[in-house]
């Protein structure tokens, strides 16, 4: 099969399985072989056409350049927690970190969309290595069958907060939620989208009409504080990304949540949960707070959690729900913000 636009052989992963049927069959197998291909590649995980061996041994060899769209994994290292971070390397030579996330009832995925980030956010690992490109479909689709693989169990939820900004990637980022859904089989409602805003995609999102959650990086209750901490913010300003997230929830049904990282001394005082309170009155949604986990090269500091706690009650008596998300592989570098797609051997 090749891509309509480059006339270049698409990976297998990413298909869908009529997809899959179609280009079985134009390699000369029968019509239910497309069946089993699909089995192989998202329930079995195949890595190569060789290893499905329910196919005949001719057809293997003859068809064994195929691409399957699998990456290998560089490095891994796990936190006393449980928490794995990867990094894998793409075809490209690219690399890309994706973070398993375990508990007794969940394994969680942390997904990167792109390579590096063009966003900038000061606070933020990925920010600081600048961008190199977007992820493909199956690049995106890849990370959770190699955490499920690795990590020896099923992944059941899957939160797009790794590197990069998924909205500006929106069409591959759909495309792996479709595949992830319907071929992978983890449901839609145990998906979430995190942005920071990107002018008009919250509303081109909507249109696709997904269950799954948008989540939008907030971490400011002011334009000022926002645009010094989030320099694409000077595009988007809160009133837009809020009257776009007012929209959003009109189309979908669904209800919008807000991150929100804690600098200590920057945007954690009680005042500012007030403010914060404020401004999303009237959106019965969920505020979630990501206490500052520490990267090399920002001058930032994490809150007590004595300021965390006073921060969370603030909202709590604005009739605001909140919650406080636990730090998970902090020592694996796996946090929230700190990804960066390098292998420091220094560390
Ligand atoms: N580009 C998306 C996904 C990024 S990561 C977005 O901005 O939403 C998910 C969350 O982690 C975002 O809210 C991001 O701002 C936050 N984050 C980034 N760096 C952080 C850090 N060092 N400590 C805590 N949270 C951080």
């Amino acid at each position: 099969m090749t891509s309509a636009i480059t006339d270049k052989p698409v990976p297998l992963l990413g298909l869908s399985q009529e997809e899959l049927t179609t280009w079985v069959e134009q390699t000369g197998q029968p019509r239910y072989r497309g069946k089993q291909l699909h089995d192989w590649l998202y329930q079995k995980g195949a890595h190569s056409l060789e290893e499905m061996t329910v196919f005949p041994k001719a057809w293997r060899q003859e068809m064994s350049g195929t691409e399957i769209g699998r990456s290998q994994i560089y490095h891994k290292t796990e936190a006393s927690d449980g928490t794995m971070k990867f990094l894998l390397r793409l075809a490209d030579g690219a690399i890309v970190e994706t973070v398993g996330i375990p508990t007794s009832k969940r394994l969680t995925v942390c997904v990167s969309t792109q390579v590096g980030c063009p966003m900038a956010c000061d606070f933020c690992a990925t920010g600081k290595g600048g961008f190199e490109r977007n992820l493909a479909k199956h690049e995106i689709i890849d990370q959770v069958l190699t955490v499920q693989e690795q990590m020896n169990r099923r992944v059941s939820h899957l939160v797009f907060m790794g590197m990069g900004e998924p909205l500006l990637n929106l069409e591959n980022v759909v495309g792996a939620v479709r595949v992830l859904n319907q071929d992978i089989g983890i449901g839609q409602r145990n998906i979430t989208i995190s942005t920071v805003g990107v002018p008009n995609r919250i509303k081109q999102l909507a249109q696709y009409h997904l269950q799954v959650t948008l989540a939008v990086s907030l971490h400011a209750p002011d334009r000022e504080l926002r645009e010094s901490l989030i320099p694409s913010a000077r595009k988007y300003p809160i009133t837009a990304i809020l009257d776009d997230c007012r929209e959003y929830i009109n189309i979908t049904g669904r209800r919008v949540s807000f991150e929100y990282t804690l600098l200590a001394g920057v945007n954690a005082s009680p005042q500012q949960a007030k403010q914060l309170a404020q401004i999303l009155r009237g959106f019965q949604s969920h505020v979630n707070l990501i206490p500052y986990n520490p990267i090399s090269d920002a001058d930032y500091k994490r809150p007590t959690p004595q300021m965390v706690e006073l921060f969370a009650q603030t909202l709590k008596e604005q009739n605001i729900a909140v919650s406080v998300r636990r730090t998970r592989g902090i020592e694996a570098d796996a946090a929230c913000g700190q990804l960066r797609g390098t292998h420091n051997t220094t560390k």
